[in-house]
């Protein structure tokens, strides 16, 4: 019974109308109007169908599906512009069976395909509706595009077929599936494809969710971040502070990828740089994190200056800087040339020994210059704490990267000349042991990665050329001494000092004060003069001081008095250096009764030491002062047992000591003294204080004694020889196993001085003390 109808029919772009569904569209083609206004004219009914493509624009009846709706036009509405609104509404399905017309319209004759009532009974039916049910209520749970009122309107329809058709309309489908639905004459199969279609639906929707969470996550991270961000942008500008910070944050930003950083490195620093934008710029830990970034900004990283390892140029270089240190410069081009050979190895560390002001530190300058590197200098005299030299945790209020670590940034490059000066004079205490982090700093094995505990990132100070200096051995940890190729370097004699004055000095310091030597004229007798009477000392320190002194005041003398040029000799000498400090004082060179010139080597070279002996009524009691060392102390004791137990041969009263208490005493106090080299002349002292005889005032010993009275060798003898020489002393005597030593010292020296070299006490007493019969007048003083 289904009917035919002649209809105007609108051909739908996009759009598939099911019966039931009340809808308004525009209709703008001309056609379509003229069919709308037609079926106005008519019974509203119109034949909607849809185009199989919608891009047609004007379709002939192929480009159009076979099956569409007879809707009822419920109103019409004239738009501007030859448009029409009208809102339609459903009525049945239907099958185009003839096109009639298509001039001003098309017409067509449609067959009406309505649902079959009887199938409600059906209970294949009836499970079909109600699984469409549970999935459309899942669909919508997902989708919330209806509201709970509408949706049970819809899911207690009872018509199948209807069910159908307008769950259809609520349901996201395409146009091709769309049509499916609607050419399914068969209310049952229309069930099943919508069903399929359904599940297929809230199978994607399933899937979707589940990307839409990982999604979110991602995004709401990334949109948290973001929202907090301009969150605190907003705080920031609110309280005037957001350009500033964001400009620095740039800026550093801008300097940590211009400058070359390990990645780990980098990293670091972005990752502070980070914590630091988000903080406000006045704040305390803005700028601890500022400077930390500043520093990492500072240091060479991977920047280094490239080494010129020519040993001829090495070799000129270290003759311009240096007078004399012949076996010095030629240890030091050694070490160049083996460094030279192998790039690669570890060459030890160099570790120039020596009184002070004898070049150690100019040295290592020197090296610098002569292998093109750039050059530091770090003082490690009195360092303690280990912080000195590895910084200070971040933690800690105030800290700072150590030493070894300022130093480079200073050095500018990763691959400087590192003098580590006084490597002797560290000591350690509660703070840590310096030495044992100054190991690990001059360790090749370890040193590639050193750690500051400031930084708190490796550190590669694998190329750095370390070279130490130290007054003394005695004092420098084994396990560092290990490490460290010695070189000594001595003092030097009067002659040589002249020479270093002349040659180095002086030009040196006219230079710096801008003068030329036509204009301050310092001759060979007032630096004579500076050297013998302003100076004792192994190196020439106080010597270059005393010369800069002479220039300032000569020039200053120039501005006063308008002279064009001055010379300083030594006539003129103590108006600019005021009185002699050391004048050689004869008087010391008298023959007195118990008093000996010693001689003794202490860190800053050789030196005389008068050691004083005398007796008072007693009972054999020897009391020691001058601070003396443990060593010097029982030194003393065995001279005097030695002389107790051998008092008949030495013309002393057997029971002297019965009567008489003895004490030693060794002036200037203020340096400690130690050392078994003493020994020879506290004998002899307290010899000629309980003999009452006088030793011979232009003698200077040393030499240890042992319990027998044999003189052993002792250390250092060309420093105690030039110590000497410069008290004007003229006679040494010294044990005869240090005349090998001889060679040593240099002749301008040797040939003034007398040397006695002995073995046994009896003979240093036979030389130094004054007989009594021949000499007896020669005594001063008592
Ligand atoms: P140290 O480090 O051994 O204490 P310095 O290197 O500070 O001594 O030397 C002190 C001064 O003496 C420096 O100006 C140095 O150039 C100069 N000097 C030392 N020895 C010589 C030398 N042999 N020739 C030229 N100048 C020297």
């Amino acid at each position: 019974m289904d009917k035919k109808y002649i209809l105007p029919m609108v051909p739908l772009r996009g759009l598939t109308v099911f019966p039931y569904m009340v809808l308004h569209f525009d209709v703008g083609r001309g056609k379509s109007v003229k069919a709308i206004e037609e079926a106005m004219l008519r019974n509203q009914l119109v034949f909607l169908v849809t185009q199989k493509e919608a891009e047609i624009d004007d379709p002939s009846i192929d480009d159009i599906y076979n099956v569409g709706t007879i809707t009822k036009v419920k109103q019409m509405l004239k738009l501007p512009g030859e448009v029409v609104r009208v809102l339609v509404e459903g009525i049945s399905r239907a099958e185009l069976k003839n096109l009639i017309s298509s001039e001003s319209f098309f017409e067509v004759e449609v067959i009406e395909r309505v649902d079959d009532a009887e199938l409600q009974k059906d209970s294949e039916i009836e499970a079909l509706m109600r699984s469409v049910i549970s999935a459309f209520e899942d669909y919508i749970s997902l989708t919330s595009k209806l509201s709970l009122d509408n949706l049970y309107n819809v899911v207690s329809i009872e018509d199948p077929g209807r069910l159908s058709d307008v769950i259809t309309e609520y349901i996201n489908l395409n146009q091709s599936q769309n049509q499916e639905l609607l050419e399914c004459f068969d209310v049952k199969a229309r069930l099943e494809k919508l069903l399929e279609f359904l599940l297929k639906e809230l199978d994607i929707l399933d899937i979707e969710k589940k990307i839409n969470m990982r999604v979110h996550k991602q995004i709401d991270k990334v949109q948290k971040e973001y929202y907090l961000r301009e969150q605190l942008r907003a705080i920031k500008a609110e309280l005037g502070e957001s350009d500033e910070i964001d400009q620095e944050v740039e800026e550093y930003e801008e300097k940590i990828a211009k400058k070359n950083l390990p990645d780990e490195v980098k990293e670091k620093a972005l990752e502070e740089l980070k914590r630091f934008s988000r903080m406000s710029p006045g704040s305390a830990e803005s700028s601890v994190i500022r400077t930390y970034i500043d520093w990492i900004l500072d240091l060479p990283w991977n920047e280094e200056t490239k080494d010129i390892l020519d040993l001829k140029r090495a070799e000129k270089i270290l003759n311009e800087d240096h007078y004399g240190l012949e076996k010095v410069k030629e240890r030091i081009l050694e070490f160049l040339a083996v460094r030279s050979y192998h790039e690669k190895m570890k060459s030890p560390i160099l570790c120039l020994v020596g009184p002070p002001g004898v070049g150690k530190t100019s040295l290592g300058r020197s090296i610098a210059r002569a292998m093109n590197r750039k050059f530091v200098r770090m003082s490690l005299g009195g360092v303690r704490d280990e912080a000195e030299i590895r910084g200070h945790r971040r933690t800690y209020v105030g800290a700072i990267p150590g030493g070894i670590i300022n130093s480079l940034k200073i050095a500018g490059s990763k691959n400087p000349v590192f003098l580590l000066d006084e490597i002797d004079k560290m000591s350690s205490d509660f703070r840590g042991d310096p030495a044992s982090a100054m190991l690990e700093v001059l360790d090749p094995e370890q040193n590639s990665t050193y750690r500051d505990h400031y930084l708190d990132l490796p550190f590669d100070l694998s190329k750095v050329l370390f070279i130490t200096t130290a007054n003394t051995l005695d004092t420098i940890p084994a396990p560092l001494l290990d490490r460290m190729e010695v070189i000594y370097v001595s003092g030097y004699t009067e002659l040589e000092k002249l020479h270093i004055a002349k040659g180095y000095l002086v030009p040196k310091i006219l230079k710096e004060h801008g003068v030329g030597d036509n204009v301050i004229k310092i001759q060979d007798s007032a630096i004579i003069g500076i050297i013998s009477e302003y100076t004792r000392e192994a190196g020439v320190r106080a010597l270059e001081q005393n010369i800069a002194k002479v220039v300032r005041k000569s020039i200053k003398k120039i501005i006063e008095d308008g002279d064009k040029s001055v010379k300083v000799g030594k006539q003129n000498l103590q108006r600019y250096l005021g009185k002699p400090i050391y004048r050689i004082d004869k008087a010391n060179l008298k023959n007195k009764i118990g008093m000996v010139t010693g001689l003794a080597w202490t860190r800053v070279g050789g030196d005389t030491l008068t050691v004083e002996a005398s007796t008072m009524p007693g009972s054999g009691k020897l009391t020691l002062t001058g601070q003396l060392g443990d060593v010097m102390k029982e030194s003393a004791q065995a001279g005097f047992s030695y002389i107790r137990a051998n008092a008949d041969i030495l013309g002393i009263d057997s029971d002297f000591y019965k009567k008489l208490d003895i004490h030693v005493h060794v002036p200037e106090g203020a340096i400690p003294k130690d050392g078994p080299s003493a020994g020879i002349t506290m004998v002899t002292a307290m010899v000629s204080a309980i003999k009452k005889v006088p030793v011979k005032g232009d003698i200077a010993m040393t030499g240890e004694i042992t319990l027998t009275g044999k003189v052993l060798p002792i250390g250092g003898l060309k420093e105690k020889v030039l110590a000497a020489h410069r008290a004007g002393i003229t006679k040494i005597i010294a044990p005869i196993e240090n005349k090998r030593d001889l060679d040593e010292i240099p002749q301008s020296v040797k040939k003034k001085l007398e040397f006695k070299f002995v073995s046994s006490i009896d003979e240093v007493l036979k030389m130094s003390l004054v007989e009594e019969k021949q000499d007896a007048n020669k005594v001063s003083g008592t």
